[in-house]
């Protein structure tokens, strides 16, 4: 009757690079592994480092019966994904995305905003930044 639950790991690898490496929410890079090259490549605090580790975000969540299958997986960084899942009511995920760009805008959020001349110098692709032009 049971199938085997198969683990995360797999669809957050694949999310990751599917994703440039860089978080679904709030779009900042992250890391998978090792956040010590990270910090230093992006010349930042181990607290501000761990914020953004690679995890895998179920958009259905897990506790609602969403699966560990890739359609159900994106990469965000662990801050992104513990504080949606820690609200009182959870928000769906486009919702969420929209309040994370605008709180990151308004430097609410972790406070972390690599500028792309930041990433770009280690890095040759470039991911699209919050628009906080509005
Ligand atoms: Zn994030």
């Amino acid at each position: 009757m049971n199938r085997a639950r198969r683990s995360p790991r797999k669809a957050r690898e694949a999310a990751y690079i599917q994703q440039d490496s860089r978080c679904f929410y709030c779009n900042q890079p992250m890391w998978l592994g090792n956040p010590d090259d990270f910090t230093r490549r992006f010349n930042l605090k181990d607290s501000q480092g761990r914020k953004l580790q690679c995890t895998a975000e179920h958009l259905h969540p897990r506790k609602d019966g969403g699966g560990n299958d890739r359609e159900n997986i994106v990469a965000a960084c662990l801050y992104c994904n513990r504080l949606r899942h820690s609200r009182r009511k959870e928000m769906d995920p486009q919702a969420y995305k929209a309040l994370v760009q605008k709180r990151l805008c308004a430097r609410r959020w972790h406070g972390i905003i690599l500028t792309d001349f930041q990433v770009a110098s280690v890095s040759e692709k470039m991911g699209v930044r919050p628009n906080c032009s509005h």
